[in-house]
């Protein structure tokens, strides 16, 4: 494969999908691999461009079907990435954009290992992450309250990550994302480098 992976992760609210999408605005070649989800779309959102939005029996069945890379259960809901398409990006030389939780990333990372470059973004504390999830006003206070449990539990996994991202100012934190995205594409462990010293020495 000629691409690389860059798994994204960290708390809803953390302004993770708009750093995303700015980044990929200026960032060649990338391709952001759309989840499937069991969860109720949001006012905004668009089937088969941020998610595609599935019942709980269908994504069962492609569970059994084998269909997805990996999937989770966060917050009541299933969260999984289709394996066909991402091959296909990575084998156009894409870097492809996962936005997935903790579990997810392991699971990344037991199957593609070395190809994979790993961010954990998040707000500079938990108070700040309950205010923009209030402000945001697209989930219920029970829901808020499920979402900022499920990330005091998730950042103590920050460990497991390459890099670690605190969103204080946006313009300054994208910067350093658009860094991380060009970095993962020369990481050498990415890279074929058998074909790369052959075709290097070739007279
Ligand atoms: P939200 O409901 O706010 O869109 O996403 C909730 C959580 O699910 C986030 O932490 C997000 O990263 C995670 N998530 C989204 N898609 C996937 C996926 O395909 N796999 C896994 N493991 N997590 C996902």
């Amino acid at each position: 494969m000629k691409g690389n992976i860059l798994v994204i992760s960290g708390p809803s609210g953390s302004g993770k999908s708009s750093l995303m999408h700015e980044m990929m605005k200026r960032v060649e070649n990338t391709y952001f691999s759309i989840s499937t989800t069991t969860r109720e779309k949001r006012a905004g959102e668009t089937d088969g461009e941020d998610y595609f939005f599935i019942s709980k029996d269908e994504f069962k069945k492609g569970i059994e079907e084998g269909n997805f890379l990996e999937w989770a259960r966060v917050h009541d809901n299933y969260y999984g990435t289709s394996l066909k398409q991402i091959l296909k990006e990575l084998n156009a030389g894409k870097i492809v954009i996962f936005d997935i939780d903790v579990q997810g990333h392991k699971i990344a990372k037991e199957k593609f290992g070395n190809i994979i470059t790993s961010v954990f973004l998040t707000t500079p504390n938990q108070n700040v992450l309950r205010d923009r999830l209030v402000k945001r006003g697209t989930d219920s206070l029970e829901s808020i309250q499920k979402r900022l449990n499920n990330a005091i539990s998730e950042i103590t996994r920050v460990k497991e990550y390459d890099f670690l991202l605190i969103n204080d100012y946006f313009e300054k934190t994208l910067e350093s994302l658009i860094s991380i995205a060009y970095a993962s594409r020369h990481k050498v462990s990415s890279i074929n480098t058998e074909e790369f010293i052959g075709s290097w020495a070739q007279e």
